[in-house]
């Protein structure tokens, strides 16, 4: 089953203000995951969102936030039944899953078609969700990329904020080479161009 981004990310600034919410992503299996649940203000509209999708919160069985920031993880709370990976912490309740070794670049694989791979740059513990589907390999970054936009403008995804602009370059190229579609932390999703594959 390919992902379904159930809503767009988006960022911007109006009357001087600056305004942010995440891509919201659902993968149905099982298992299912939820990839980053926008900021804990929208816990309403993203039930309403998972029902129309004949979906209720505890039907979840992983949620994966890409990294910590507040726009990507205010609603976790709704999933109780669920392993919580929020960037590279994995947990259930209070139980803590200390072996799994995301920071030597291990991946944390979820089923044959879904796994988590550490891309940090944005925070230096990001990951991405890669999934095996009808439509190829789509990537679920976070802000690894910001939106489409940045692919030609570097000034987006490092004026959106960048830990290390050195291993987000690196793996924001590293993505770039093993998806057909991205889904961005704060755009719609796109079609990697094809000459975004070739490296330099
Ligand atoms: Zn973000």
């Amino acid at each position: 089953m390919d992902p379904i981004v159930l809503f767009d990310g988006y960022s911007k600034i109006e009357n001087g203000n600056y305004y942010a919410n995440c891509s919201c992503v659902l993968i149905k299996g099982p298992p299912n995951v939820i990839v980053d649940t926008m900021t804990a203000w929208d816990g309403d509209k993203l039930v309403k969102a998972l029902n129309k999708e004949s979906f209720a919160p505890d039907d979840i069985n992983y949620v994966v936030c890409t990294h910590g920031h507040s726009d990507h993880i205010g609603c976790n709370y709704l999933f109780q039944k669920a392993i919580h990976i929020v960037g590279h912490s994995i947990s259930y309740k209070n139980k803590y899953e200390i072996d799994h070794d995301f920071k030597s670049s291990y991946e944390y694989i979820i089923n044959d078609r879904i796994k988590v791979s550490p891309t940090p740059g944005h925070t230096l513990q990001d990951v991405s969700v890669i999934v095996n589907s009808s439509r190829g390999v789509t990537a679920i970054t976070g802000d690894l990329f910001e939106k489409f936009e940045d692919l030609t403008d570097d000034n987006i995804w490092k004026e959106a904020g960048s830990d290390s602009e050195e291993l987000q370059r690196i793996n924001r190229q590293k993505i770039l080479i093993l998806s057909d579609f991205i889904i961005p932390g704060h755009g719609p999703m796109f079609k990697v161009p094809q000459r975004f594959k070739n490296p330099g």
